[in-house]
């Protein structure tokens, strides 16, 4: 009795090891590889108090003692700490505390360096309340010296810091007891930290720190590490950050903790190869998944193998009720009927409703689960009613996509066999975030998902680099005004114009234009009026030929082998310039009202003619100098010509990521059999990027981007590093990208404060 092995060892043992053996046992029990050690338990320490006759002379010492006098706080707790360690240890005690070390030893092979660790507990509570108040020794190597550390962590039960702690909180002294931890000490050649999820946003990436020999340094900040970031959804790695690493810590024959200066080749050297990547990742689920809540965890690599030295909870995460939802349908096992992409985050239960044409949407009732090939704009009022979408095709981008986003409704695309696998009346539940549609309905409280459907109305949070909301259907713009985003910085009017009830060429051959922009000005009214006085950039239609030859009148669109590459975009707006004409027309009776709040964009510009006749015809309608003027920068042709572009007169520019990615990668964005290859952060894309913002700067145009990837905080901070102006979200993520906006510009200040 008095010693527990850490594979002994629970996380219910708190009272006997202490929070942080407790926490190391349950974690080697769980086959995370901790390094090996043993706990001298509470017990031993009790024992030693009762058997030599000190507990009572510490009661003595203690009683009446004012704490708010810091000499005398000092005086007693010294006197305290000398007699604990000047008495001798109960023989038992200390045997079985060599023995231990020897055992240790053995295992290991050699005579080790161990780690003693206080680990205070107070019965039924956490030892998260005495962190930090009690002694750690590293280095320590030889029986001696071991029980000489144990003795003096137990005596730092009394640092004049813990008494007073103890004081303040209502402790008894008597209470408190103290385990110590003695583990191998691992002397790494590479080490680091990790979160293992994103430690603002809670979002499944791993975010990994990492630098060459003993971790201290990157804690003390003498070594600025590499950054990995992998994506535990999409399952690979995302970035890495290879920093310039010139010194390491390592351990010397005498325990002695040294610094070596490095190389210049290694210090360019990336620390973590792709495979010590992956396995880290593996143990950062393994920990998270254990428990159940993202973790910050310490690891290290000896030899080549992993161990993981630490793993407390990442408090900065706000659980919210989400995040609850998803851990029961985590907890009850529903079976899994079919996997998707998760395209817009809750969970959604109802009875499924499969409907192929926009003709049967009355079938979908409200709390249903919509589930279709492809959703279209004819749908919207029932994607408005249904639970959840959940849909055969699409990738991230495509119409359900975007618009379920919008509507705060959760939902699957892309899971190529919904509407063969689900059948009307089936009871599902979907997981909009995870991408899973399970069989059977998950028991929610009714108040639960009220608080989902809403979108909060947030304090704000105020950034230097704008943060914008994207819209696509006018309906959706209270809710998306709610989120304190700073403008709209993408109205796509074209989910909007495949809602009417015609194709607009056909209105206009009908001879009912007037109509035509009358709608076109009620829809984009609703967006401008809730936003005003901050600005809203409407998009003139950008609609492929096959979305357009569902409507009435669209038996005549062009068959395209290739719609993303055909008639679309200004492109067609300039052929068909009546349309366009029409859609100025419809801006030109609100800014008329007095609307001074609105900006037109050009999307898929690739030439520099195009940007000339368009701003003609503006000029023609009487609309110039009286909105903001700008273009989409979504094929490589307009990133690569964008010093042409910005000499027409433009005022703003904003990355159409969706595109550009497509376009540079010659990845299909709505194929998704090549989804895994759509990468909006693959190097090429960034390049662009990064050329277009400093030539704009130098041309003082405004730069911001739209695309999906505008809602990712891993571009995100790195857009806002590259200086741009605004960054457009989806309604969802507004919030979340301020937070990180916020995070990352306070993060440059400080970089350039440390620089000075
Ligand atoms: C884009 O291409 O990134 C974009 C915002 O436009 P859309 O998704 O409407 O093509
Ligand atoms: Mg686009």
């Amino acid at each position: 009795m008095g010693i527990l092995w850490l594979n002994e060892i629970m996380k219910d043992d708190v009272a006997l090891a202490g929070g942080k053996g407790a926490n190391l046992g349950e974690l080697m029990r769980n086959e995370i590889p901790v390094p090996n050690g043993f706990v001298v338990d509470s017990r031993s320490f009790i024992e030693f108090l009762e058997i030599t006759g000190l507990k009572y002379q510490i009661i003595d010492m203690l009683r009446g003692l004012d704490v708010e006098d810091t000499q005398k706080l000092q005086g007693t707790s010294k006197m305290i700490r000398e007699l604990i360690e000047s008495t001798e240890m109960p023989e038992h005690i200390e045997k079985e505390i060599r023995k231990a070390y020897r055992e240790l030893c053995k295992e290991e092979g050699e005579e080790v360096f161990v780690a003693v660790r206080s680990s205070a507990t107070a019965e039924d509570l956490p030892e998260a309340s005495f962190a930090g108040q009690q002694d750690t020794y590293l280095n320590v190597k030889g029986e001696d010296e071991v029980v000489e550390k144990v003795k003096k962590c137990w005596s730092s039960l009394y640092t004049p810091r813990a008494i007073y702690y103890r004081v303040q909180k209502g402790f008894r002294h008597e209470e408190v007891s103290i385990a110590v931890v003695v583990q191998k000490m691992v002397n790494s050649e590479k080490s680091g930290v990790m979160f293992t999820s994103h430690p603002v946003t809670g979002e499944k990436l791993c975010v990994i720190e990492a630098i060459f020999g003993l971790g201290e340094a990157i804690v003390s900040g003498k070594v600025s590490p590499d950054t990995y970031i992998y994506d535990r959804v999409k399952k690979r790695l995302v970035e890495v950050k290879v920093s310039e690493k010139n010194i390491m810590l390592t351990r010397n024959e005498k325990g002695e903790t040294v610094e070596v200066k490095l190389p210049p080749e290694k210090a360019k050297q990336r620390v973590l190869t792709d495979k010590e990547i992956e396995e880290l990742v593996k143990f950062a689920e393994l920990i998270e998944n254990h428990y159940n809540h993202p973790q910050d965890v310490e690891w290290a690599i000896e030899k080549g193998k992993i161990y993981i030295v630490q793993s407390r909870p990442v408090t900065t995460i706000k659980k919210e009720e989400k995040k609850e939802k998803k851990e029961k349908v985590e907890k009850e096992e529903l079976k899994i009927l079919l996997r998707g992409l998760g395209a817009s985050p809750g969970i959604g239960i109802g009875k499924v409703k499969v409907i192929f044409s926009e003709k049967e949407i009355d079938k979908v009732e409200k709390g249903d689960i919509l589930v279709t090939t492809m959703t279209t704009p004819d749908m919207v009022p029932a994607m408005k009613r249904a639970a959840a979408i959940v849909t055969d095709e699409g990738g991230l981008t495509c119409h359900a996509a975007i618009v379920s986003r919008e509507l705060g409704v959760p939902a699957v695309v892309g899971t190529k066999e919904a509407t063969k696998v689900l059948k009307d009346g089936m009871i599902v539940t979907v997981d909009g975030e995870k991408g899973i549609v399970y069989e059977g309905a998950l028991e929610i409280e009714e108040k639960e998902e009220k608080k989902e459907a809403a979108i909060p109305v947030f304090a704000d949070v105020i950034t230097a680099t704008e943060v914008k909301v994207n819209i696509s259907i006018p309906e959706a713009a209270e809710r998306a005004a709610a989120t304190g985003a700073d403008g709209v910085g993408l109205f796509r009017i074209e989910h909007m114009v495949l809602g009417l009830e015609k194709h607009p060429m056909k209105f206009i051959k009908d001879g009912e234009i007037d109509y035509y922009i009358q709608k076109l000005y009620e829809g984009i009214k609703k967006v401008v009026e809730a936003f005003y006085p901050k600005p809203v950039w409407i998009r003139t239609l950008d609609a492929p030929t096959d979305e357009f030859r569902a409507m009435e009148g669209g038996e005549d669109e062009p068959i395209e082998a290739n719609p993303m590459l055909g008639f679309r975009g200004i492109r067609r707006d300039l052929v068909e310039d009546i349309h366009f004409r029409a859609e100025l027309r419809a801006i030109k009776k609100l800014v008329d009202e007095g609307f001074t709040n609105v900006g037109i964009m050009l999307p898929m510009v690739s030439m520099v003619d195009e940007v000339r006749r368009a701003r003609k015809i503006i000029e023609e309608e009487g609309l110039w100098g009286k909105v903001e003027f700008g273009i989409m920068v979504e094929t490589p042709a307009s990133a690569l010509i964008i010093e042409d572009l910005v000499k027409e007169g433009i005022d703003f520019i904003s990355f159409g990521t969706n595109d550009l990615t497509q376009y540079t990668l010659a990845v299909d964005r709505n194929n998704e059999n090549v989804a895994y290859l759509y990468d909006e952060t693959h190097p090429a894309v960034m390049k662009l990027i990064e050329h277009v913002i400093n030539v704009c700067k130098e041309h003082g145009v405004k730069t911001s981007i739209c695309g999906q990837a505008g809602s990712y905080p891993h571009v995100v901070e790195k857009l806002v590093r590259m200086g741009i102006d605004s960054v457009s979200a989806n309604p969802d993520a507004v919030r979340r990208i301020k937070e990180v906006v916020a995070r990352v510009e306070k993060k440059i200040m400080l970089e350039k404060l440390r620089e000075l």
